[in-house]
């Protein structure tokens, strides 16, 4: 069942209310506190801007910063980024200096109509994580109705994102998180096929639950990345001193013969004998690892054979990188699956990314645009594919129909 919306609400739950607006302003800041990536606040207009169109009279706005540790603390403020927030928006903005309590409810009724106050880190409020019930009954005093925009947050329960949309209703969804749940939510639940996921990054053990929920689902399952190293020593292959998690062997073993031909792992790997001498980087079978060398990459056999698939595909998921992009020549094999995946994009299929190294990777490669859609939610979007519930998004008024 669907989650009501914005778009959902009547005139009267908007039109003259104070909306209060969970969004994800945990932007990247220089140590002088000036915002150094604004995506994550410019991706929030246009659902402020759909509330004030539709006649809403204040916008009041939580966010959390960074991981401030019990109480205050003056350099997680949201302070510097409502000043920068003001300068993206020709909206008025105010920034207000309590979360909660007396002062910050009569900020919220006696803003000048068409103001977004933005309220201090949530953060600072020792009752936020444990999702309190005290705070989130006053924190619902902020608004009349409840928007929840912080998918990236959803997966988390804090008084936020979860306990307020128990006190305040309309409690319904922004537009990004609409975004992200139909996107990630219908390649899921009725895929086009073939249906083609790709698995990197360097962990096996935070993707187990990954591929459990999702090998019943796809056609095919494609692994690369340092995860691969551990199927590897499954297999029985010298993986020299690549990156293996030695207690997920086992693991890794019953995997591949449960999977069966399902689960697609790389023919070779590009090697080295250390991160930092790109330059002996070269490529061998996945067989012929050797001993004092470690893959980094997947090789150009498997790039090619991957890309085949993707291409093949008219639904791709994608979560974590096939080596270590930070470091080329090691990016690749990450390049060459964003690039056949931006070239299925444009033969008609469906292309989603998630994570939130993979979603780094594609934005540094330009290839953003050329997806159907990249995630902002790195933890969250992994516990969607692990098909968990998001208390963030359960919370939520259930659409009707
Ligand atoms: P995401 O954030 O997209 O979910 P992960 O956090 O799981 O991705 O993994 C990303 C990390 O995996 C990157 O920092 C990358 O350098 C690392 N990685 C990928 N392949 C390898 C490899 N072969 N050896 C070591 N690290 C790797
Ligand atoms: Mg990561």
């Amino acid at each position: 069942m669907g989650k009501r919306t914005i778009n959902d609400l009547t005139d009267a739950e908007v039109r003259g209310k104070r909306a209060l607006v969970r969004v994800d302003f945990n932007v990247p800041m220089d140590d002088r506190g000036a915002v150094t990536d604004d995506t994550r606040m410019r991706a929030a207009l246009p659902t402020l801007d759909a509330l004030l169109a539709r006649g809403a009279r204040t916008i009041v706005l939580l966010s959390h910063l960074g991981r401030p540790k019990g109480g205050p603390d003056p350099r997680y403020s949201l302070a510097p980024v409502a000043r920068h927030f003001a300068t993206i928006t020709t909206r008025l903005v105010r920034f207000v200096a309590r979360t909660v309590g007396p002062e910050a409810v009569q900020a919220t009724t006696t803003a000048a109509p068409g103001t977004m106050l933005l309220m201090e880190n949530t953060r600072f409020l020792t009752g936020e994580e444990k999702n309190d019930d005290a705070l989130a009954r006053q924190m619902a005093e902020l608004g009349d109705l409840y928007v929840n925009d912080a998918f990236g947050s959803a997966h988390r329960a804090h008084a936020s994102t979860e306990g307020v949309a128990h006190h305040l209703h309309p409690a319904v969804a922004g537009l990004l998180m609409d975004t992200e749940l139909r996107f990630l939510g219908d390649a899921l639940a009725d895929p086009r096929r073939p249906f083609v996921a790709i698995l990197g990054g360097a962990k096996i053990s935070g993707k187990i639950d990954v591929i459990d929920a999702l090998l019943p689902k796809v056609d095919a399952l494609l692994v690369g990345g340092a995860m691969a190293c551990t199927f590897f020593r499954g297999m029985g292959l010298e993986t020299g001193t690549s990156l293996v998690e030695r207690d997920r062997v086992e693991m890794a073993t019953q995997l591949l013969s449960r999977a069966k031909d399902k689960l697609v792992l790389p023919n070779d790997a590009v090697v080295a004998p250390s991160l930092d001498a790109g330059a002996q980087a070269h490529a061998v079978s996945r067989d012929a690892i050797p001993a004092a060398e470690a893959m980094f990459d997947v090789g150009p056999d498997t790039c090619e054979a991957f890309a085949q698939r993707i291409i093949g595909a008219r639904t791709v998921v994608w979560n974590g990188p096939m080596g270590v992009f930070e470091k080329p020549p090691f990016d690749r094999g990450t390049r060459a699956i964003a690039e056949a995946m931006a070239r299925a994009t444009a033969a008609g299929a469906t292309t989603i990314v998630g994570g939130g190294d993979s979603a780094a990777a594609v934005d540094a490669m330009h290839l953003a645009s050329r997806m159907t859609h990249v995630s902002t939610g790195g933890g969250a979007s992994l516990e969607f594919l692990e098909g968990k519930v998001l208390p963030g998004v359960a919370a939520l008024d259930d659409r009707s129909n």
